[in-house]
């Protein structure tokens, strides 16, 4: 698994769900940071912000025009995040990793 892929598995340990239902949750996240992003994009600068970067939510202070994170690990996982969730490859191997969580990865018939 690539490091987005183990961070997100890591934020599923919080949920106890299905795979789909945590798909659509990270989904829904996405489509909120996108939109803050935008937001981000259109202030001034000097005019307070909120991080755009998944889980973060930080106030910030718009220092360039193109600033839309509080710092760059934030802007990091936010395009990481985005990529790893265009690749369907990647986003099958986590769905099958949380479903080994729920039902365990041994089938055992008994
Ligand atoms: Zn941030």
């Amino acid at each position: 698994m690539g490091d987005e892929a183990y961070a997100l598995s890591m934020q599923y340990d919080d949920y106890f769900i299905s795979s789909t239902e945590f798909v659509n949750d990270i989904k829904s996240e996405m489509r909120t940071s996108a939109t803050v992003y935008a937001f981000n994009k259109k202030k001034k600068v000097g005019e307070q912000c909120q991080c755009a970067g998944p889980m973060c939510n930080k106030r910030f202070i718009k220092k360039s025009y193109q600033q839309a994170f509080c710092r760059t690990k934030c802007k990091d996982q936010f395009w990481n995040r985005i990529k790893f969730w265009k690749d369907e490859d990647k986003v099958q191997a986590l769905c099958n990793h949380i479903d080994s969580i729920n039902y365990g990865s041994d089938h055992d018939d008994n």
